[in-house]
């Protein structure tokens, strides 16, 4: 390569990593100003509508091994981890949908390859056994519908994220309890920071300590627009939120 490409090339990779602006997930899907239930697949579609970078969604694993889709540990008083996916069938969402199973969703997901998806396996009540159960059967079926690359991983479970990355190397994990240092997050070889806002007002270097250690960070639930304009100025890379709408119009100002 000529010299004057290398320093062409080099200034653009600059420039790029510049203008690197922040993203926006969204939270469950995008439900609360549209009227939809939260992590339903009408959820999904309106995110994906509204050119969210990322959609966030929530998954459980019931008594007889299937990963389904929903935030609480009971879908409408039904315990997911004591109960099988057929028992959950008995309630449905007021759109009339029922759980979507984690392989429903992602299908639905892979139909598109723009918004990422943005997997958040959550812990297991009945121990971590069964949580690392559900990180296997995760790992596993992403790689059964080849959704590696649209695919990331977010976990409050330490031991999920590991077992994660162990699975599949070129995962990307994102940790979401708020309890460890970028530098830690390094050492584990976990690819960056998922924390509640609180936990980057009390520690306002994470941030730029993250950057300088190539993690990516991300931050939740910002609903509030003073609290957007501020991880904005903070260069985060992405900001998770119930209010895409919202964020969008600040993002796109
Ligand atoms: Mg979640």
């Amino acid at each position: 390569m000529k010299p004057t490409l290398v320093i062409l090339t080099l200034l653009t990779v600059m420039h790029i990593g510049a203008m690197a602006q922040t993203e926006m997930i969204a939270h469950r899907g995008s439900w609360k100003n549209t009227k939809v239930p939260q992590n339903s697949l009408a959820s999904l579609h309106n995110a994906i509508t509204q050119g969210a970078w990322g959609t966030e969604f929530d998954v459980h694993l019931t008594k007889d091994d299937v990963l389904v889709v929903t935030h609480d540990q009971d879908f409408y008083g039904i315990d997911i981890a004591t109960s099988t996916y057929q028992e959950l069938l008995a309630k449905k969402h007021p759109n009339g949908e029922s759980i979507p199973t984690a392989e429903e969703y992602l299908n639905e997901g892979l139909k598109q390859k723009k918004t990422k998806l943005i997997y958040e396996l959550k812990t297991n009540k009945l121990g971590t056994e069964r949580t690392l159960k559900a990180a296997e059967l995760t790992v596993a079926l992403v790689k059964k519908l080849k959704a590696e690359k649209q695919v990331e991983y977010i976990a409050f479970s330490y031991e999920a994220c590991l077992k994660l990355k162990e699975l599949d190397k070129k995962a990307k994990v994102h940790y979401l309890n708020g309890d460890k240092s970028p530098q830690e997050i390094k050492a584990a070889g976990l690819s960056g920071l998922d924390y509640h806002l609180s936990v980057y007002k009390k520690h306002p270097e994470w941030i730029a300590e993250a950057k300088r250690l190539r993690l990516k960070t991300n931050v939740w639930t910002v609903n509030r627009e003073d609290d957007m304009h501020y991880f904005i100025d903070q260069k985060i890379d992405y900001i998770t939120t119930d209010e895409p709408e919202l964020l969008k119009r600040i993002l796109n100002k």
